[in-house]
């Protein structure tokens, strides 16, 4: 059986912790494809110590030559694609079309990094006193810790390392616990790229021990975090008493506004897919159909037979069009939801329950399930579910159905169908949400693309796009006076 292991200053290392946890097939949970040991707390000092000390001389490192290791690394993953998309499928569950295009979003992102380091500039600027300018220099912060979720397990680590790394910090990596294997796969390509020993620290563990010692230890100078809001604004507050730079992308619960002279069967076709594709499990999930009175019957009709002709299955069988929950507390958490739609007075209609049928019997299989008539109280139409659960809530107006859209702590992404400019530009303007799309699912980014949310979802510089280095680097100030004479009248 495959171990999983930390790598800490360039070296793999066996933990004194003794303790492992299983890598679990979710689709098949007879299927154990590994196991993970876990690191201590000193291991995780130790990674921490590894990376400061790796840090003058990476930071000293011309920025294109960093940048030619990750040039190294995107065709790393190019060659490794499929390798690493099955590696994805198994371990996470996701379709291996979806593991493919996450593979690929995550190799545009680090192509698009490796770039950057060709263009990490500051700006000149002109001053008020003669002979004097002043310029400003893009600097790393340090030990940047970077805490990772299971839903994305290769993208969303490259996202942030890529960037990190460009930028000039050295970084301690904490990948999920039950997603070990494709974050020890990263790590083995990064270092064929040719990445220093001490400057990429991978360090498996618990969050509530490793996690913890990474966001508190003095050393580390900021903290890319994505994950559920729960636990990003703990660590938010945590990371704010140390007074250093927190960046984190979190919950979603993301609506679609349908109008009525939308085109109905794109409007059902996206709105599917947003929603119960990668099995709900993406922050960007459509999680709400707002839909106006009028098409709500032809809507929910059309939705239902969408969702039921989902062909669900292991990710790595090519058929399958839906997978499983990633393990059973997510699972448990799902089938919790449908109960609690039941009991509130939303009206199931169709899903509801585990899955059933050849080859799925011993994974963690939900139905597609829709929910009509859920009104904006109820806590499926609040909570974030991370499974194929789709609420429609009903409107009678544009601005009912902006209110209802904008009733959620949440902002990641959101999604308007309709065919009208002016409505269009209204929702636009109106919608709450960091990202939104016109006529096409809440889904979906690209490298060279900001991603990220506002409200309760996001908090920091955006990541990926212009906008990927921002949050990886300080800006310094330098001051020029080439008059070499005591300075003259009023001084500030
Ligand atoms: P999670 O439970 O919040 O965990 C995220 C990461 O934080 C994991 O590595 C986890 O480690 C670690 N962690 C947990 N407790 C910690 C602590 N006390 N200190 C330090 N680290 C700690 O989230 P998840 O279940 O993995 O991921 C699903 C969530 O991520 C959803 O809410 C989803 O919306 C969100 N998400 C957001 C975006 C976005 O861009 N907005 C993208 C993807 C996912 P363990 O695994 O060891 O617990």
């Amino acid at each position: 059986m495959t171990t999983y292991r930390s790598f800490i200053n360039g070296k793999w290392i066996e933990s004194s912790s003794g303790k492992t946890i299983p890598n679990i097939n979710p689709a098949d949970t007879n299927d154990i494809i590994g196991e993970a040991q876990l690191c201590t707390r000193e291991e995780a000092k130790s990674a921490i110590e590894a990376a400061y000390g790796a840090f003058k001389g990476w930071k000293r490192t011309p920025a294109p030559a960093r940048g030619r290791i990750l040039t190294r690394m995107a065709r790393l993953m190019e060659d490794h694609k499929e390798e690493l998309a099955q590696l994805l499928s198994h371990e996470e569950g996701k379709t291996i079309g979806e593991a493919r295009g996450e593979v690929q979003r995550g190799t545009n992102v680090v192509e698009f990094c490796a770039g950057e380091t060709r263009r990490l500039n500051g700006e000149t600027i002109q001053s008020e006193l003669p002979a004097n300018f002043a310029y400003t220099i893009k600097e790393p912060h340090g030990v940047v810790g970077i805490i990772t979720p299971w839903n994305f397990p290769i993208a969303i680590p490259v996202w942030k390392l890529a960037p990190a790394l460009a930028a000039g910090n050295t970084v301690v990596f904490k990948p999920a616990s039950n997603t070990p294997a494709t974050a020890v796969r990263l790590v083995e390509l990064f270092i064929e790229a040719g990445i220093p020993d001490g400057v990429l620290n991978l360090v498996i563990g618990s969050g509530s021990t490793v996690g913890d010692e990474i966001v508190s230890h003095p050393a580390v100078r900021a903290i890319s975090f994505t994950g559920s809001t729960e636990i990003g604004l703990k660590m938010y507050a945590d990371v704010a008493k140390r007074g250093i730079p927190f960046q984190a992308e979190m919950g979603g619960k993301n609506p679609v506004v349908v109008l009525e002279d939308c085109d109905l069967d794109l409007a059902v076709e996206h709105t599917a897919q947003g929603a119960f594709g990668s099995t709900g499990q993406r922050c960007t999930a459509s999680s709400r159909a707002v839909v106006m009175e009028p098409i709500a019957e032809q809507f929910v009709e059309k939705i239902v037979a969408r969702a039921k002709a989902f062909k669900l299955g292991p990710g790595l069988d090519p058929s399958s069009e839906i997978g499983p929950s990633v393990d059973e507390g997510q699972f448990n958490t799902v089938l919790k939801y449908m109960d609690i739609g039941k009991e509130d007075g939303a009206t199931l209609l169709c899903g509801g329950k585990k899955a059933e049928g050849d080859g799925i019997e011993n994974g963690y299989f939900v139905e597609p399930t829709v929910f009509d008539h859920v009104t904006p109280d109820m806590r499926i139409a609040r909570e974030e579910i991370f499974g194929p659960v789709l609420s429609v809530l009903r409107v009678k107006s544009f601005e009912e159905a902006m209110q209802v859209a904008n009733d959620t702590e949440y902002g990641l992404s959101s999604s308007i169908f309709s065919n009208d400019y002016n409505s269009i530009t209204r929702f636009i303007d109106e919608i709450e949400s960091g990202m939104t799309h016109v006529n096409s699912p809440t889904t979906g980014g690209e490298a060279h693309i900001p991603f990220g949310g506002i409200k309760a979802t996001g908090v920091g510089p955006r990541e990926q796009g212009s906008t990927a280095l921002d949050f990886y680097t300080e800006l310094k100030v330098v001051y020029v006076d080439y008059t070499g004479r005591k300075r003259e009248g009023n001084l500030y």
